[in-house]
């Protein structure tokens, strides 16, 4: 737990990629979880994802932007992936985060931002999923969210759930009445137990009864997670309910159980990659190593070796 807290912290020191990136091994781990640092790196891990049978999400990193002229170049830069999948013929949406178009410096800048992203998708009949974030903007993300659903359809705009969080179960049953696209998933930040869970089965628990409530909701949700506890329990509620395998989609990272990933391929469900790629690579690629004991004791043991 110490360890992972640790990494969650160095994941808020950017400064330390420079430092990170000198290690060959930490460049290694790296292109295993990120796509590439640019837009044809992506492109190209994409398009490899499809010919497994999955579909992608692209996702921009970038967490660190510090005003209005950088928000608009994340806007740029989703407009930019958003007119490539359609000439290119991928099948991938898009994920946001609110923060990289300005959330924390002012929710009516993000607004418009997220709002010029989600009417571009709309016009190409593409769809735009809004991730969440840490718990100190869940509220703000979910009114923002909540604005643009009320302006454009179901299949424009989706919101993402973290089961780790007391309020989500609340929020599912809010924003089904919309209704929303849903996908969730268990919450990657470092949150204290007033507002999460601090004990696992109980992230479990909660994350089971959302994704049956999702279920049966009869909108189009991803259920997001590399757990096979999870993923069994999704396909044996979906038989128990006689819901169809293509109600739903599972969703998992890029470069996390790629066996689980082609193998649910296979077996025809809807399986659909998140894909980041950017030159600010460094805190999400520190949530990865903090997600699993054995990223972190496998650099522990590399880190010296150069
Ligand atoms: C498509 C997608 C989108 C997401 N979007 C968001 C979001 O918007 N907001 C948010 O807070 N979080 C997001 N997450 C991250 C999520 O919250 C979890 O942190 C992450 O998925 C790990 O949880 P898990 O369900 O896989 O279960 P866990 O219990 O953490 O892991 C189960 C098993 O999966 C494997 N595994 C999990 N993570 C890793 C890893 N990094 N490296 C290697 N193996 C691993 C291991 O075998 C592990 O035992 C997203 C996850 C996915 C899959």
């Amino acid at each position: 737990m110490l360890s992972r807290n640790a990494l969650l912290y160095l994941s808020r020191r950017e400064g330390l990629k420079d430092f990170a990136t000198r290690f060959s091994l930490f460049k290694k781990m790296t292109t295993r979880f990120v796509a590439g640092e640019d837009i044809e790196e992506a492109t190209a891990a994409i398009r490899e994802i499809n010919a497994k049978g999955a579909t992608a999400s692209f996702d921009h990193l970038n967490e660190s932007v510090a005003n209005a002229a950088e928000t608009a170049e994340e806007v740029r830069e989703y407009l930019n992936i958003l007119a490539r999948i359609e000439e290119t013929g991928i099948k991938s949406n898009v994920s946001i985060k609110l923060t990289q178009f300005g959330l924390e410096i002012d929710p009516e800048l993000a607004y418009r931002n997220a709002r010029a992203i989600v009417e571009d998708a709309h016009r190409r009949g593409n769809f735009v999923r809004v991730d969440m974030e840490g718990s100190s903007v869940t509220q703000l993300t979910i009114d923002v969210f909540k604005r643009l659903r009320a302006e454009f359809g179901v299949n424009d705009v989706g919101i993402v759930l973290q089961s780790y969080l007391r309020r989500t179960y609340d929020d599912a049953q809010d924003l089904l009445k919309l209704p929303a696209r849903i996908r969730i998933c268990k919450g990657a930040y470092n949150e204290g137990p007033e507002v999460a869970f601090p004990d696992k089965k109980d992230v479990d628990e909660n994350y089971v009864r959302v994704m049956k409530l999702l279920l049966e909701s009869g909108t189009y949700h991803g259920i997001a997670t590399h757990d096979p506890n999870m993923i069994n329990a999704t396909i044996r509620h979906m038989r128990e309910q006689g819901i169809s395998q293509d109600a739903f989609e599972f969703q998992m990272l890029y470069g996390v159980r790629r066996d689980l990933q082609e193998k649910l391929a296979q077996d025809g469900y809807n399986m659909r990659v998140y894909v980041p790629y950017g030159k600010h690579w460094y805190p999400y690629f520190m949530r990865r190593l903090a997600e699993r004991p054995a990223n972190i004791w496998f650099i522990m043991k590399n880190l010296f070796k150069g």
